[in-house]
């Protein structure tokens, strides 16, 4: 599994999870990467790492390996993160932001957590420093909002 910040030709960011790197190679040499706002099919890597929030107060980065499963479909990577998320992340849904404030402060004890936010909320958080990661509308969890 490996998670690349992306970008598309219209600036919008988000990110893409492959099942290795030359998954992420053919997908895009196919046109089958597209930005979920625009649906445009230019899309590139940022050169920034990309991260996940691991709830142990570091940041893990993501690793490329492979593993020999190119050919996986995409949908049965997405559900293994579903489950994986869903196992390994506590639900706090609109509290999100607050939570993950206060644990980025010390306030609260480190875990995994998700939520929703607002694009304001998301923007505030990544100006504060605060380790949060966007997951594409394929892996949303389909969960009520508290
Ligand atoms: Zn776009």
């Amino acid at each position: 599994m490996i998670v690349y910040s992306l970008h598309c030709s219209n600036g919008h960011r988000f990110e893409g999870w492959f099942a290795s790197a030359e998954a992420y190679a053919a997908q895009r040499a196919s046109g089958r990467v597209a930005c979920p706002a625009c649906d445009d099919r230019s899309v590139g890597k940022l050169p920034s790492a990309p991260y996940v929030n691991t709830g142990r107060g570091d940041v893990a980065q993501a690793s490329v390996k492979p593993d020999g499963r190119e050919g996986t479909p995409v949908a049965n990577v997405m559900s293994a993160m579903k489950a994986f998320l869903l196992a390994n992340t506590e639900n706090v849904g609109r509290r999100f932001p607050e939570v993950a404030r206060r644990m980025h402060y010390g306030e609260e004890s480190h875990r995994g957590i998700r939520g929703r936010v607002t694009t304001e909320e998301a923007q505030a958080l990544e100006e504060e420093g605060v380790p949060a990661v966007a997951l594409p509308p394929a892996l949303a969890l389909g969960e009520d909002v508290h």
